[in-house]
C-alpha cells in the first residue's frame, strides 16, 4: 500500500525554496565550482566511487540524492560550504552522525556539509572537560574521555553522532547522576548562516549558549563543543525479563518507586515481543515481556542492593547483573540498531504513569508487527530535573517518564503496518500524556509538534533564530522558523 504521508518512502521536507530540478543542478554546480578553489575536505557528486556510500543515512527508510556532498576537514572547510550554498540559494543539509531519526541530515539535489572528517578530541584531565569537534560520534568521545577514568553523559548507542545529540538536549545512562547532555556544555563554536564563526558561552553571546543547550541544529554548525566530564569508568548493570501477565504489577511499582530512588539508580524498560532466542525461555519467546535494565553508578555494594531489588519485583527470567566498563555499556545496545534498517519514532512524557496508559501499551503488544518494535519506559529525573526550567531551551523536565514508541523492520513491504502501529499507539497513549517533547525522538513528519517541544521557551528560540539565521538556512532540522521570514524560503 502506498503511504500518502510517505511519497516515494521519503519524509516530505515541508515548503522550500527548491528550484525546478535544472535550475537547482546548475545552483549546485555553482557550489561546487566555488568550492573547488580552496576546499581541504572531499567533494562528492552523485558518479563519484564513494557517493553512494557517502549519501546513506541510518535510517533506512529515508533515501535522498544529493546533489553535492562536502565533506569539511575543518571549520574553514565548513564556512566555506555554508557561504557557497547559501549565495546560490542551495538547501543545505548538516550531517555529523547521520542518525537523525527524521532523516533531516541529507536532502534531495541540494548540499550535503558532512562533518565526518571532523571527529578529534582532546581531554583536559586535570580540569575535567573536554574539547570535541562537531562531526564526533559518541563512541570517539567515551574512546577518549575514557582512558582517564572520565565520562561525558550522552546517549546509550556508541554509533550516534554527538553533534545531533548534545544540540537536542541528549538522555543517556549518566542523566540522573550528571544531567542532560546539554546541562554538560561549557561552550559551542558555530558557523552561523552569514558564514561566520561565533563563540557562544556564559560569557560571549548567552542567548545562543542558551538556545544551543536543546534547540537542535537551528543556528548554525557547531564546529566545536567543550564538554564537562565525570568520573566514571565502572558500573554495575542488571537485567531480566518479566512475562507480559506480571507487566501491569512491574510498572506499577517501579511508577510509584522512581520518585524516590537514588540519583545512582536508572532503571528503565522496553516493552516487546521477545526474540526467538536461546537465552530466553521457550514459553515466552514471540510473547509480550518487559526487558527490564537496572544501572547503577556510584558504590557496587550500595548498588547491588538496589538491582537486586530491582530485578525481584516480580518473577524475572534469564537474569544476569555484571560490572561494567563504561565503554562496554555504552556499546550494549549498539548491534540492536544496525545502520539501515527502517525506523520510525513517536515520543512524549508522562507525569504519572496511569493504569489505563499500562493497559493499553500491553493490548497494543498483542498486535505488534515486528519482533524489534518496542515501547521503552524511562524515568529521568535526578540532575536532569533540577536544572531550572529556563536555565537551558531545551524542553520539558517536569513530566518525569519518557516514552519512546520505536518501531524497527527491514521489509518495505511491512512500511505500512509498522508505521501505523506506532501511530495508533500514540494517538491512543496521547490523552493520558503530558504535553512536550524530546526534539531527539521525533520524526521528520511532525513539524506540527516542534513548538509543543519547546512551549514556553518557543517565542525567545524564534527571536534568538531571527538574529543567527534571519533567513532560515538551516532549516532541515526540527524547525524554529525566525519572526521575519515565511518559514522555509530563501530567495533564490
Ligand atoms: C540508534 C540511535 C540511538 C539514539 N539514542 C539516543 C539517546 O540515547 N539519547 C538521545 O538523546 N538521543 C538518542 N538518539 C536520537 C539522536 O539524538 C538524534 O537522532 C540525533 O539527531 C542524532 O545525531 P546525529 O549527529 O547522528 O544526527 P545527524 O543525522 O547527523 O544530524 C541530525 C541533525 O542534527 C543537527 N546537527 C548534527 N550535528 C550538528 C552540528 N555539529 N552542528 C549543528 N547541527 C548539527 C542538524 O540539524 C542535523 O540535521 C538516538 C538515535 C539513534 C538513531
Amino acid at each position: 500500500m502506498q503511504l500518502a504521508w510517505f511519497p516515494n518512502h521519503s519524509y516530505p521536507l515541508g515548503r522550500s525554496c527548491l528550484s525546478p530540478h535544472h535550475s537547482m543542478s546548475k545552483a549546485i554546480e555553482e557550489v561546487y565550482a566555488a568550492l573547488k578553489r580552496s576546499f581541504q575536505g572531499s567533494l562528492l557528486r552523485p558518479d563519484d566511487a564513494e557517493y553512494a556510500d557517502a549519501r546513506r543515512i541510518w535510517n533506512g527508510l529515508v533515501a535522498r540524492k544529493p546533489g553535492l556532498i562536502a565533506r569539511c576537514n575543518d571549520s574553514r572547510d565548513v564556512q566555506a560550504a555554508v557561504r557557497a550554498a547559501a549565495s546560490s540559494g542551495v538547501i543545505a543539509a548538516v550531517r555529523c552522525g547521520g542518525h537523525s531519526l527524521g532523516g533531516f541530515s541529507s536532502c534531495d539535489d541540494g548540499l550535503v556539509i558532512d562533518l565526518s572528517p571532523m571527529r578529534q578530541v582532546h581531554v583536559y584531565e586535570e580540569k575535567r572537560f573536554a574539547r570535541f569537534e562537531g562531526g564526533c560520534l559518541l563512541g570517539s568521545i567515551d574512546s577518549a574521555t575514557q582512558t582517564v577514568g572520565l565520562a561525558f553523559p550522552a546517549g546509550v548507542v556508541s554509533h550516534t553522532g554527538a553533534g545531533g545529540l548534545v544540540l537536542g538536549g541528549g538522555t543517556g545512562w549518566l542523566n540522573r547522576l550528571h544531567g542532560l547532555s546539554c546541562d554538560n556544555v561549557r561552550g559551542f563554536s558555530v558557523v552561523v548562516a552569514d558564514g561566520s564563526i561565533v563563540r557562544a558561552n556564559a560569557k560571549e553571546n548567552p542567548d545562543l549558549f542558551w538556545a544551543l543547550r536543546g534547540g537542535g541544529g537551528n543556528f548554525g554548525v557547531v564546529t566545536e563543543f567543550e564538554v564537562s566530564l565525570h568520573p566514571v569508568s565502572e558500573v554495575l548493570f542488571g537485567r531480566g525479563i518479566c512475562p507480559g501477565d506480571e507487566v501491569p504489577a512491574l510498572l506499577r511499582h517501579w511508577r510509584d518507586f522512581m520518585p524516590e530512588a537514588p540519583d545512582n539508580l536508572r532503571w528503565g524498560f522496553s516493552l516487546r515481543s521477545a526474540p526467538h532466542a536461546e537465552n530466553i525461555p521457550a514459553h515466552l519467546r514471540g510473547r509480550p515481556i518487559a526487558s527490564s535494565s537496572a544501572l547503577w553508578v556510584g558504590d557496587l555494594e550500595e548498588g547491588a542492593r538496589y538491582v537486586d531489588r530491582a530485578l525481584a519485583v516480580v518473577d524475572h527470567h534469564a537474569v544476569t547483573k555484571e560490572v561494567l566498563s563504561f565503554c562496554a555499556l555504552q556499546t550494549l545496545a549498539d548491534s540492536d540498531f544496525p545502520h539501515g534498517r527502517r525506523y520510525y519514532t513517536k515520543a512524549g512524557y508522562f507525569k504519572t504513569l496511569s493504569d489505563e496508559s499500562i493497559s493499553t501499551m500491553m493490548e497494543a503488544l498483542a498486535t505488534n508487527p515486528s519482533v524489534s518494535n518496542e515501547i521503552e519506559l524511562n524515568y529521568l529525573g535526578g540532575a536532569a530535573a533540577r536544572v531550572a526550567p529556563g536555565e537551558t531551551a531545551f524542553g520539558d523536565r517536569s513530566s518525569p517518564f519518557i516514552l519512546n514508541l520505536l518501531a524497527n523492520w527491514s521489509d518495505p513491504a511491512g512500511d505500512y503496518a509498522n508505521i501505523a502501529w506506532i501511530r495508533g499507539l500514540f494517538a491512543r497513549l496521547r490523552p493520558t500524556m503530558a504535553p512536550g517533547v524530546h526534539i531527539n525522538f521525533m520524526s521528520g513528519d511532525e513539524a506540527d509538534r516542534v513548538s509543543e517541544a519547546f512551549r514556553e521557551r518557543w517565542e525567545r528560540l524564534r527571536a534568538i533564530k531571527t538574529i543567527y539565521d534571519p533567513r532560515n538556512f538551516f532549516r532541515l532540522n526540527q524547525n524554529i522558523p525566525p519572526l521575519t521570514a515565511a518559514a522555509n524560503t530563501i530567495p533564490g
